[in-house]
Parts: C-alpha cells; structure tokens; sequence
C-alpha cells in the first residue's frame, strides 16, 4: 500500500489531516450545532415526492445556475432580493470557497478576528490564499480600533467575521460591520450561518447591502432550518459579486436532487424552523445551568454555548463521550462547546457534567 508520505503533495498539505468533528455512533450528539429536530412525516412525504419528480430527468445535468432555487432563498431573506443577490452551493463551506477563489488567492490576504470559525484558514490553504488572524477581546468582542489597525495593517483582500460567531456564540452590531466595509480596501463576508438563532430583533447585516457591493452576508440550511444532511449554503450580495462567483463555480456544482429538496424545506420555512424558540430556550437554560455551576460562559446568540475553563478539557470531553455525551473540543485553550438538543439531551448533558466534575472534586 502506498504511504502518502510517498505521494508528491503540495508541501503545505503534508500532515495535515481531513477537516471535522469526530462522527462517533453516541446518544447523545451536542457536537456540530445540529438542529436535532428532524422533518414531519408530511415534509419527509412532500421530499419523497419531490425527488421521484427528478428521479425521471436524472440523465440530463441540472440546472447550471439553480436560478428558482435562488429565487426561493431571495424570498425567504426579503429585504428586497432577487435571484440575482443570492448565490448557492453545497453549504456555507462552499460558498466561502466561491468567494475566495473570486477574491483571494495567491499574493492576497483573508483576514479574520479569532478565536473564530476553524475553517477559515482551511479555505485560505485551498486557495493558496495568505490567512491572518488578530485577537478578539477578553468577552470575545471586536473592537472597532483595534479592527480598523488590523486592516491599515494587512490591507486584506478578504475580511471574514462571523455573526454570531463560532465557537464563542458572539454577536456583531452592524456599527462594526460597517466601519469595516469603508475601511477594506477588499471585500467583506458577514457568515451568519446562526443568525436565526440571535435574540429577537438582532439586526442582519442584509440590512446593510443596499449600496455596498463589496459586503456579502453568508447563510446555511445546516443550522436553524434543520437541513444540515441536504447541504445548502447560500450568500447575498450585490448582483455583481455573484456574478464573480458564478465564474468560480463548478459547472453544474448543485445537484438536481440538492435543489429540488432544498426547494421543498423553504416551502416549508415555518415548519423547518419551528424548533428555533425552543433551541434558544434550551441554550439560555444550559447556560444559566453552567454559570450556576461556577464555570465561566461565553454570551451566546447562537445554538451553542461555549463554556470552561478547564486545566484539562480533553479529560471532560472524554468523561463526558465515556457517558454517552459527545460535545465539541474547540475554542480557545480549557473551553468546550456544547451544542443546544432536546430537553432529553441537555438532562443528559448536565448529568454527564455533573457526574464528571463531581470526580474531578
Ligand atoms: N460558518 C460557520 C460559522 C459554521 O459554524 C459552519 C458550520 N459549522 C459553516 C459556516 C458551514 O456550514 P455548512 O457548510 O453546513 O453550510
């Protein structure tokens, strides 16, 4: 068997692994920010449907530009957008992949504010694209000063912030958004893959589009819309950005099947996302639980709670899975990041916590 060590790989790609969470067969599964509220049998039928329909034309390709697809995640945003403000692809992921490969490259910088998503640099290094990073503050905020010195300092071509941020659950006002847009001299993603998460009234930065063609606002189906297995990922922007992604893309990148189903959960919106309010509950109630605990709990607008520190997190993570509950190792060092599940879970996940710690007294 040949070792890959005997391959002749791009130098920066030796030893490096595959990106992702450990998939392990456990009960209780708190690790990727899931929605872990599935389909009703009516949409599961309305999805069966759906793909017999596609089934019949499966030897033609689809359609190149998912153009209803697109159209259906416009009406969904509102704020005033067409199929032409919106891209798509197999999740946010890709998307992310489209701008970089449209804006990045070799000799360009992507800058980002860590502790932040850790697929970022991962997009970077597929594109051979440089990959900065400066410190969010102690409450994982960004600080508006300190932002504008990062970009007169790296003049990146890319800026990538997150809202509300993985792994911290940290929202952005829009105030901040703004001052980056005009001091970029590339352009921005706001990734919002949880915005439907963050407390009522917390504003999108869709509301910032109007004017601006280099900002972009990145969404998922993964998250909120109970969608993560059907892979959709989608990106408003100025009609012009997207024409720049479309140049990137793969033809034919988004399957037929892909389209037709994601089709069906946005004419199903209210149903799909039905679980939203409970999900917040279940997160605030985690972290009210955590901080009666006496550990320390980032503030979360998203489905996830981030919380420590520990001397040894590994050692909780691996108490935790050896009671069935599998969580996140993320974030900075000492903090774990536990995902918002049905009240079934989260009694779980406390007792695991509580019987982990309590060995640790
Ligand atoms: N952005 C953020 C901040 C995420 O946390 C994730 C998923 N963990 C993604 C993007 C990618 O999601 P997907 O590719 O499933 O749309």
């Amino acid at each position: 068997m040949t070792g890959l060590a005997e391959l002749p790989l791009r130098p920066e790609l030796v030893g490096e692994q595959p990106y992702g969470a450990p998939q392990l067969d456990v009960a209780v599964r708190l690790n990727v920010n899931e929605n872990p509220y599935g389909p009703s049998e009516a949409v599961i039928a309305q999805i069966a449907a759906a793909v017999t329909e596609v089934a019949r034309d499966l030897n033609r390709y689809p359609e190149r530009d998912a153009v209803a697809l697109r159209g259906d995640l416009a009406a969904y945003l509102g704020h005033g957008l067409t199929a032409d403000h919106v891209w798509a692809a197999n999740g946010s992921n890709e998307v992310m992949l489209h701008v970089l490969q449209a804006f990045a490259g070799p000799g360009r910088t992507v800058l980002s504010f860590a502790p932040t998503y850790s697929m970022y640099p991962e997009y970077a290094r597929d594109t051979h694209s440089g990959f900065v990073t400066f410190p969010r503050e102690h409450d994982f905020t960004i600080d508006v000063d300190a932002a504008l010195a990062a970009i007169e300092q790296t003049r990146p071509d890319v800026v990538l912030v997150t809202s509300p941020n993985n792994p911290t659950g940290t929202a952005l006002p829009l105030e901040v958004v703004v001052a980056l847009v005009d001091a970029s001299p590339g352009v921005v993603v706001v990734d919002e893959a949880y915005h439907e998460f963050a407390r009522t009234g917390t504003p999108s930065a869709l509301e910032l589009l109007p004017g601006r063609s280099r900002l972009a606002v990145s969404r998922t189906m993964s998250k909120a819309f109970a969608f993560a297995g059907g892979r959709l990922g989608y990106l408003a922007a100025d009609p012009a950005f997207v024409d720049a992604l479309r140049v990137v893309r793969l033809p034919y990148h988004l399957s037929a099947v892909t389209q037709a189903v994601a089709r069906v959960a946005l004419a199903n919106a209210t149903e799909m996302l039905a679980a939203v309010d409970r999900l917040r509950v279940a997160r605030d109630e985690v972290a009210a639980w955590l901080a009666g605990r006496g550990l320390e709990v980032a503030d979360s607008d998203a489905n996830f709670v981030l919380f420590g520190r520990f001397a040894d997190r590994h050692a909780v993570w691996q108490g935790l899975l050896d009671r069935g509950v599998l969580i996140r190792e993320v974030g900075p060092a000492g903090w774990l990041r536990v995902s918002a599940g049905t009240p079934e879970e989260m009694t779980a996940f406390t007792q695991a916590l509580d019987e982990v710690l309590a060995d640790d007294d």
